[in-house]
């Protein structure tokens, strides 16, 4: 089967488990998720299902990649900030939705193949760097919305920080048994948190890595 058929079979399932947003599920159609796993698992690219993309990680689920995105599509979104890179999948599906994504990761070896791929997707407007997302990326905020691909035990509070007023951060939080996807929202009362489903993401690690 080609990949353009195989896609569009990804998008009917994720219609049929309730994704509604289609400038999300369009996005999820075309972005060719083969070349951002390793040619091993290639088969298996438009299986709704993680993936391994080495050093322990994984390429998020594509149910996951698009209930993050519609969840960010949902509020303003000049300026998005991803953290955990990884293989660059959710950063391309992102950069279709906001004017500018930043990106960071920790593991150093994962940066320069993330951006080889979106440079080859012809991607301009995503600008990425090898550090610990813990801290955000203060030089480059605040942020109309910051989407964590990575789950830590309390919600940052530089993350918080770093959230424009109107802004939308979403973060699974948890431990590696219970994990919860929360959104939490900067409006004029105040932050407003809201619990979505469960999830189950790789943890977000403090500190850097260079492997
Ligand atoms: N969005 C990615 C998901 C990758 S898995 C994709 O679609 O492929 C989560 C990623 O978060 C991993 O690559 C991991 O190394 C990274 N990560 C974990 N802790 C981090 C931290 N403190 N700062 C930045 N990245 C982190």
């Amino acid at each position: 089967m080609t990949s353009q058929r195989t896609r569009d079979r990804l998008v009917a399932r994720l219609r049929q488990r309730g994704l509604k947003d289609e400038v999300v599920l369009s996005l999820i159609g075309s972005v060719p998720r083969h070349i951002f796993i390793d040619e091993a698992w290639g088969h298996r690219a438009y299986e709704d299902s993680s993936l391994p993309i080495g050093h322990g990680q994984t390429i998020s689920q594509p149910f996951i990649v698009a209930l993050m995105s519609q969840l960010l599509n949902e509020t303003p979104r000049q300026r998005v900030l991803e953290v955990g890179t990884g293989s660059g999948y959710q950063s391309a599906i992102l950069a279709g939705l906001c004017e500018r994504l930043f990106s960071i990761e920790r593991i150093e070896a994962l940066v320069p193949r993330a951006k080889a791929r979106l440079t080859a997707m012809a991607l301009h407007n995503i600008t990425l760097r090898y550090g610990d997302g813990y801290a955000g990326w203060p030089e480059k905020g605040p942020f109309d919305g910051i989407l964590v691909t990575a789950a830590p035990p309390q919600v940052p509070g530089a993350l918080l920080d770093q959230l424009a007023d109107g802004g939308r951060l979403i973060v699974p939080v948890g431990t590696d048994q219970s994990q919860s996807l929360k959104v939490i929202d900067r409006t004029e009362q105040g932050l407003v948190e809201t619990i979505h489903e469960r999830v189950h993401f790789v943890p977000l690690v403090a500190g850097v890595a260079k492997q």
